[in-house]
């Protein structure tokens, strides 16, 4: 079973990415019967952001990923290998940093930031790789004493690793996603612990990773070049190091070329984004599977009905250059997504966007909810149900006609071009007389059809031979003049059932407004 982990740090919203690979963890720990834990990644308090910690859970709750193990809120966690956020964990890295001491793997450096600026413009100068690695690591074979005088002393410094690693080596892994990887070995002296006794990203993950007992690490793929560093912290440690699996970021087309979705340019960069937009979580959630693994789209067509927890993720079926963030087509997963959902949940899930987002609608739906719940129902739940609703926010000007308040007065121009003003007026004139309320559809239908012929709106063109100037249209034309008149819009659900919703009082009253 998979042990995986989402470790975001709290400096700001939530990243698209972030959620891929939250959910990515997630889906791969389940299906095999397994668990993914939250752990908070803050110790870099500079960067942390208020509310940071609550704002990820939240939004990552909204996308229905929810931890059993780890951070669960502000102030919560739930689980045996806490604490889950790295700041309380100091005294644990410190544990393993001594031991790296104890044994010579790791030493305390007292560079200044002037000194080490210095040695990376002299480093520069001389065309030689920046950094920290032997020749250039002056603290490295400090006497004892002196070490022991400086610290006592109080004077500043961090904890690095001693890095026997060359350049010139190779160190091959196995990557998740991307296979065979062969890296430069690690020679620069990192550091493990700052100045202020925090780890930092590369150690602490690697103690937390082992500790918590995570098999599968899922990352971006920003994270592949120190793979070496963390492949040899494990080794010096002496631990067995998890299974990376390094994933492409999400990019956008940006004119000609392409780049990664930024979260100072981009709104849909945040996850919070889709969430205000009134997208289902669902709908993003599978249109990230479909991003996962290219076999998705195929079994997913096969499987329409199934849960999309069944489908069986593996990381090896995974482009290992990022995918293109396409908004068409997560309108259009959407799309199918609600149009799967009966009238009822489509009700709940746009009465909860909109209790949030749109009072106004929230109002309207609570009001009234029957009538509510009859309009969403048009045209759902048969097998070609409608796809006409891409996200929540569709729905006012979905259901706007629907009432009095909002739908349009339709003016006497409103005529389809092939009905001339006055027979517009007559034709109205004449379905006030036909129209029932409960005549069934094809009464209804007659009624129209009966209508038509008696103003020459009958069929086709040929039962006109002997007199063609008689011809003025097809029934089709009135259907449209009755549709126009009665919902203002030349495109609306079947005509008949919109009618059935709207009742009588409804119909009429728009009957009789349209004014000349
Ligand atoms: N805290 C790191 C980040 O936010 C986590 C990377 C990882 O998953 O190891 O990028």
């Amino acid at each position: 079973a998979f042990v995986t982990r989402f470790a975001p740090s709290p400096t700001g919203f939530l990243h698209i990415g972030g959620l891929f690979a939250a959910m990515i963890s997630m889906h791969l720990a389940k299906q095999s019967g397994g668990l993914c834990y939250l752990r908070i990644e803050d110790t870099d308090k500079k960067r942390e952001v208020e509310g940071g910690i609550s704002g990820i859970t939240e939004s990552l709750r909204d996308f229905g990923i929810v931890f059993e193990e780890g951070v669960t809120g502000a102030g919560e966690e739930r689980g045996e290998y806490g604490p889950y956020r790295q700041s309380q964990r100091e005294a644990i890295y410190h544990v393993f940093a001594k031991e790296l001491v104890r044994r010579g793997l790791a030493y305390p450096c007292f560079c200044t930031e002037s000194e080490l600026e210095a040695a990376r413009l002299r480093q520069e100068a001389q065309k030689l790789r920046p950094g920290c690695y032997k020749e250039w690591a002056f603290h490295r074979d400090l006497p004892f004493a002196e070490v022991k005088e400086r610290i006592a002393s109080g004077q500043s410094h961090v904890l690095r690793l001693r890095s026997e690693g060359s350049h010139e080596r190779h160190v091959t892994f196995v990557d998740g996603v991307k296979g065979l990887v062969t890296l430069s070995e690690n020679d620069m002296d990192i550091v493990l612990l700052k100045s202020d006794g925090m780890p930092t990203y590369h150690f602490a993950h690697v103690v937390d990773d082992h500790l918590m007992r995570t098999t599968h690490v899922i990352r971006g793929d920003e994270w592949l070049s120190s793979a070496p560093i963390h492949l040899q912290l494990f080794e010096a440690l002496g631990l067995e190091a998890p299974i990376y699996s390094h994933i492409a970021p999400i990019l956008k087309q940006d004119g000609a070329s392409k780049r990664k979705l930024s979260k100072r340019k981009d709104p849909e960069a945040a996850v919070s984004y889709f969430k205000a937009q009134g997208f289902p979580a669902e709908a993003i959630l599978e249109y990230m599977l479909g991003l996962a693994n290219w076999t998705y789209e195929d079994w997913r067509r096969e499987h329409p009905q199934e849960e999309r927890s069944s489908f069986r993720l593996e990381l090896d079926k995974m482009g290992s250059s990022g995918a293109l963030f396409d908004r068409v087509k997560i309108e259009d997963i959407s799309k199918q997504v609600i149009a799967r959902m009966d009238a009822g949940e489509v009700y709940s899930h746009v009465l909860v966007w909109a209790k949030e987002f749109d009072a106004g609608l929230a109002g309207r739906l609570e009001n009234d909810p029957i009538y509510a719940k009859a309009i969403l129902a048009i045209g759902r739940g048969a097998a070609n149900a409608r796809k006409d609703i891409a996200m929540w926010s569709d729905v006012p000007s979905y259901m706007e006609y629907f009432y009095e308040e909002d739908s349009p007065a339709v003016a006497a121009a409103d005529v389809p071009a092939s009905i001339s003003p006055e027979d517009a007026d007559r034709l109205i004139a004449g379905y006030i007389g036909l129209y029932r309320h409960d005549a069934d559809r094809d009464e209804w239908f007659a009624a129209i059809q009966q209508l038509s012929e008696q103003h020459g709106y009958a069929g086709e063109m040929k039962r006109y031979k002997k007199e063609p100037a008689a011809y003025k249209g097809h029934v089709g034309d009135v259907s449209l003049l009755l549709r126009l008149t009665i919902t203002g819009r030349a495109r609306t659900p079947d005509l008949y059932d919109v009618m059935q919703v709207m009742g009588p009082e409804r119909v009429m009253s728009r009957l009789k407004a349209r004014k000349d």
